[in-house]
């Protein structure tokens, strides 16, 4: 067992929690917040192994040589407990929570700590936080929740305030840059394209590399290639919507939306440096010389379709997307 997920921006924070833990002053639950792609779980998950560890490392890792380490390996730790939705749930359910507080009554197994991590918060219901909310009030002594919340989403007040909140920024560009270049994979690739990816995953660097490992960077280069040629009327709304996968739809609104926020930006003078996809800054400088009316209605037309898009169920998201590209194209006429 190694211990992955050390990743530099969450060095200090790490630091924090081990220097409480070494002081017995370690919260008994603790919620972990930030955007999604930092990592969040393999922070929760090094704490929970580092807390239950008996000899852990000066640095406040779990040593890997103990008998709880090797328990942990072996994923039969009586005092761990991880809980998500199963897999053919929407949420974490009431048994499943009750089940947490029915084990936080009884006396830890090692003698120990009880560690739970809960991945993630968003995926609690009414009835399963409500459930929780009884542990988090008494949660017996040497219990530690561990609550993943990676989406930077609102959660139930009841449940935050008997929790410590930990909040952590996305690394600055340069530290992302600086981390990225490390990979095995994008140690030759171009800086820029490296920048472009950074931004358009919120800085999140885990986010950002899966952008780019996946086939996910390219479509996007070639669904805004595509938005030039419809905006020349070289190619058709419909024949740009009908080239992209059913699975992709949904990404290729989120690229038009970036695009139209670049381009409002630009209306006001930004300097280039600043747009996220800086990369296609010819179609945004045309995109912003024409009527800033327009542009703003197509961005808040973006917006509603990304909401009916995730909230909706009966719609043709192909549909959806050649709509948004008939009124792309008629911005330029
Ligand atoms: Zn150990």
């Amino acid at each position: 067992m190694t211990n992955s997920g050390r990743y530099p921006w969450f060095d200090t924070h790490w630091e924090q929690l081990v220097s409480l833990r070494q002081q017995s002053r370690l919260p008994h639950a603790i919620i972990l917040k930030s955007v999604d792609g930092l990592g969040l779980v393999q922070l929760a998950d090094n704490l929970a192994k580092s807390v239950l560890c008996k000899t852990p490392t000066d640095d406040g890792y779990a040593c890997n040589q103990c008998r709880d380490c090797g328990l942990l390996a072996a994923d039969t730790h009586p005092d761990y407990h991880y809980i998500s939705v199963l897999d053919d749930k929407k949420y974490i359910s009431i048994e499943q929570i009750r089940a947490l507080v029915n084990i936080t009554q009884e006396r830890p197994h090692q003698g120990g700590y009880r560690v739970a991590v809960i991945d993630p918060i968003e995926t609690l219901n009414d009835a399963s936080a409500n459930a929780l909310l009884k542990t988090l009030e008494e949660p017996g002594s040497d219990t530690l929740i561990i609550l993943v919340a990676n989406n930077n989403l609102n959660f139930p007040a009841t449940i935050n305030s008997r929790c410590q909140l930990k909040t952590i920024l996305s690394p600055t560009e340069q530290q992302g840059l600086d981390w990225l270049v490390l990979q095995p994979d994008y140690e030759r690739e171009d800086m820029n394209t490296l920048r472009v990816a950074l931004r358009l995953s919120s800085h999140a660097p885990l986010k950002a590399m899966n952008l780019l490992s996946s086939d996910q960077f390219k479509s996007r280069n070639k669904f805004l290639k595509g938005m030039s040629e419809t905006a020349l009327g070289r190619l058709d709304p419909e024949k740009l919507a009908a080239s992209v996968g059913k699975n992709d739809i949904l990404d290729s609104i989120n690229w038009m939306y970036s695009l139209s926020l670049d381009a409002l930006k630009l209306t006001t003078a930004v300097s280039k440096d600043s747009l996220t996809n800086f990369d296609h800054f010819d179609l945004l400088e045309s995109l912003a010389s024409r009527n800033p009316m327009a542009l703003n209605r197509w961005s808040d037309q973006i917006m509603e379709a990304k909401r009916l898009f995730t909230t909706t169920s009966n719609i043709t998201p192909q549909l959806i997307l050649e709509d948004l590209l008939f009124r792309w194209i008629a911005i330029f006429r």
